[in-house]
């Protein structure tokens, strides 16, 4: 059955999430703890004047909504201003570890959660509004979010979705029409800025740290209640939640989570706040923030400047601190399993997982199929890059992109080998120090003597890399350019971004600049090079 497109204001929400787990019924929004609840019910906080900055065609036509006018009751509804009757909001209670350490309860402090949808394929999204009002969860805070942390989120939730990450969704990008304060340097001049309400969507925004609050508090019953929801609606191939169920899924929450890592390591994101109640119990991205994608490859590298002192949550940390959250997962599950022994199996397929993911995505990316090269030979070759690439500080989504491009000439013309190869160095790095270049060039040559054992033609292995290097992401500068554009209300930098950003692995030749390195006034503009976690 097809159904005709439909106004949010007009749809039917399902609320399982109410249903089926405690909440706190709607009182007032004085932050506070909330023991013994998995949620409280709230009411979104009405902004002054609503409108519509960006949407999600394609999101959009899944969940069978309609592209909404500027302003009127579907975009009220998109920045908390009008409830649907079906709808039964709330906020999330969880907790987590911050920066390595166990913070209490934090909770959805701005997110409030409208429900969720049926899609056109009967597939259930739920909507979540960012930036929606205070919360019994919010803490110090006011509950809003400012135009560009939420044009960030909006944009690269989709970036990423059309690049193959796993990643939460968004659907709309609303202006309220309000000024939030913000101290976006920390450092003591706070600042008016415009504020927006983002509608995320996603099965479900359930975090490692919903689970680990109920533990920490000795709620065993919202523990198991939340666990058995999640495998019900969520991993249902699972079977019947039970002791050895919960094992299984902790396994594939493990896996998944796995895959996630692999993705981001070879496309070069950044995520900037990997605390544990930002990491999704469905392996996806979530809760874009000080993110940031890598432009000269640099493993130690972190966009996030509340993280400068320790760079936990640098880019090469990563696959470390996936790890580190699900061992602190496993500690909030252990009530629920006969043995705590049993979740071991889990963190090394973690690893397992991670190590051949990544190898298979870096195989892929490198254009190298199952050639004759003996596989030890090809591993060093994917081991040394790591290397090369940091010490010819190369830009990473360029690197592999024009490296597609040199394959005809790397395996086809040995004559002009060198010549290719300054020719791709001088592209893709950042330095034009000899001696910096001298690691990769090295690591060039031996790739183009494997390549040329490749039995595939060259054509056609630089077909398959253009399909998994994206020559278009959206690196900080270019966010930054779009925020500029919308807070001076000009979207035409922020569109054309959106629609450049939806078919990244195409070559789109129109919209070379935005695949070029940043700019020089870009590389220490703070925003662009680096972003604080105020938003
Ligand atoms: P984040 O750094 O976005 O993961 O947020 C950490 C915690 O702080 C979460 O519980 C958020 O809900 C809360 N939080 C962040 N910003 C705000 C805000 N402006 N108002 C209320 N709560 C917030
Ligand atoms: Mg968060």
């Amino acid at each position: 059955m097809t159904l005709a497109s439909s106004s949010i204001d007009q749809a039917t929400f399902h609320n399982s999430f109410v249903e089926e787990l405690r909440g706190e019924p709607a009182g007032d929004n004085r932050p506070r703890q909330v023991p013994g609840y998995a949620y409280s019910r709230v009411t979104p906080t009405p902004v002054h004047d609503p409108h519509l900055l960006a949407w999600s065609d394609e999101l959009a036509a899944l969940l069978g909504l309609a592209r909404p006018a500027e302003r009127g009751p579907a975009v009220d509804v998109l920045a908390g201003n009008r409830l649907a009757p079906t709808m039964q909001p709330f906020a999330a209670r969880y907790g987590g570890h911050q920066f390595g350490s166990w913070a209490g309860q934090l909770g959805d402090g701005r997110a409030i959660s409208l429900g969720e949808l049926a899609a056109t394929d009967g597939t259930r999204w739920e909507i979540q509004l960012k930036g929606a009002g205070l919360t019994p969860y919010s803490r110090r805070a006011d509950g809003r979010a400012v135009l560009r942390s939420s044009l960030r989120e909006f944009l690269c939730s989709e970036a990423m979705h059309y690049l193959g990450v796993p990643t939460t969704r968004a659907l709309s990008l609303v202006a309220t029409g309000e000024q939030v304060v913000r101290d976006m340097f920390y450092n003591g001049n706070p600042q008016p800025e415009p504020g927006a309400v983002v509608a995320r969507v996603a099965p479900t925004f359930v975090r490692f740290g919903s689970f680990q609050i109920f533990t920490a508090n000795g709620e065993i019953d919202n523990l198991r209640a939340l666990a058995d929801y999640v495998i019900r609606r969520h991993y249902p191939e699972l079977g019947e939640p039970s002791p050895a169920v919960y094992v299984r899924w902790f396994e594939e929450v493990c896996r998944r989570t796995a895959v996630l890592v692999a993705h981001w390591m070879t496309v070069g994101f950044v995520h900037g706040v990997l605390n544990t109640d930002n990491m999704s119990i469905l392996g996806l991205t979530i809760d874009y923030g000080p993110y940031g994608w890598l432009e000269p490859y640099e493993p130690d590298w972190t966009p996030n400047t509340t993280d400068f002192a320790t760079h936990r949550y640098a880019f090469g940390q990563q696959p470390r601190v996936g790890m580190w959250n699900l061992m602190m997962l496993a500690q909030a599950l252990i009530p629920l399993v006969a043995d705590v022994q049993e979740l071991r199996p889990g963190l090394d397929l973690y690893a397992a997982t991670y190590s051949k993911t990544y190898h298979m995505r870096l195989r892929q990316k490198l254009g190298l199929t199952a050639g004759p090269a003996p596989r030890e030979d090809d591993q060093a070759l994917l081991t040394d890059l790591d290397a090369a690439l940091t010490a010819a500080q190369a830009d990473m989504t360029r690197f592999f992109r024009q490296l597609a491009h040199a394959v005809p000439s790397l395996k086809d013309a040995a004559d002009r080998e060198e010549a290719t190869l300054q020719e791709l160095l001088a592209d893709v790095s950042y330095t034009t120090e000899a001696d910096a270049h001298e690691p990769l060039l090295t690591w060039l040559r031996r790739y183009a003597q494997r390549l040329r054992q490749e039995p595939t033609p060259a054509g056609i292995i630089r077909q398959t890399m253009l399909a998994v290097n994206p020559k278009y992401v959206l690196r900080n500068y270019l966010a930054a350019q779009a925020i500029e554009g919308a807070e001076a209300g000009d979207l035409t930098f922020l569109n054309r971004l959106m629609q450049v950003l939806k078919t990244p692995f195409a070559e789109q030749p129109e919209h070379d600049e935005l695949a070029a390195k940043p700019p020089e006034w870009a590389r220490e503009k703070p925003g662009c090079a680096t972003l604080s976690c105020s938003s």
